[in-house]
């Protein structure tokens, strides 16, 4: 079976993945080598971030793994925040300061159309690959339900009554961006291992 680490600290993102792989693949945690320090993400893009952290634990441990960048793309703000979605409040906010930001800056926007969108780089055997998924949506009003991280509580998929924050992470992993980046990689070692 191929072994390979998730390059994330993200309890939440860690769960997802495991949720969605499966026993298709033996995922490492960085924990389990030790590594507690930040990893950087200092591009200006989502491929480049995902890249970036993906080559910085190969680099250190000399493994194959893959990691995740994802950004809230909101149509009314030109695609902000974006790459810069986890800072969006500043550089030492937390998630309610991001949503509460966002909130802000649609107060009296009509169009509150918005997307997810990940990109997972995977780097195995000496080779980089890309895997993208997004889900479409729009941005509530006010923040609804606990589940989930980030800005789920604000954001409501397309055909769904229901913010993220408060569907089952069953629901979330069908349909979410990460998970359909995720699928698009697992479906790919698939055929990576037959070969
Ligand atoms: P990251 O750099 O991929 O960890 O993601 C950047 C930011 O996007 C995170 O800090 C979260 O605020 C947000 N984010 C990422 N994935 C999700 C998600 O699945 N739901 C809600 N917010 C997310």
């Amino acid at each position: 079976m191929l072994k390979i680490v998730f390059a994330s600290h993200n309890k939440h993102k860690k769960q997802e993945v495991a949720d969605i792989l499966g026993n298709s693949v033996e995922l490492i945690d960085l924990e389990d080598l030790n590594c507690n320090e930040d990893i950087p993400e200092t591009q200006d893009s989502l491929q480049g971030n995902a890249l970036q952290k993906a080559r910085f634990v190969r680099e250190k441990y000399g493994l194959d793994c893959f990691a995740d960048d994802t950004g809230l793309e909101v149509e009314a703000l030109n695609g902000a925040p974006g790459v810069y979605s986890a800072r969006y409040a500043g550089p030492a906010c937390n998630f309610d300061d991001n949503m509460d930001k966002l909130l802000l800056e649609l107060e009296g926007k009509v169009n509150r159309k918005a997307r997810f969108r990940t990109v997972v780089a995977l780097l195995l055997d000496g080779r980089e690959y890309l895997f993208e998924g997004e889900v479409k949506g729009e941005i509530l009003r006010q923040k609804a339900g606990s589940k989930g991280f980030g800005y789920d509580p604000l954001f409501r998929p397309e055909g769904y009554e229901q913010s993220f924050a408060q569907l089952e992470p069953e629901q979330k992993n069908r349909i979410s961006h990460r998970a359909a980046a995720v699928r698009k990689m697992a479906l790919f070692l698939e055929v990576y291992k037959k070969n």
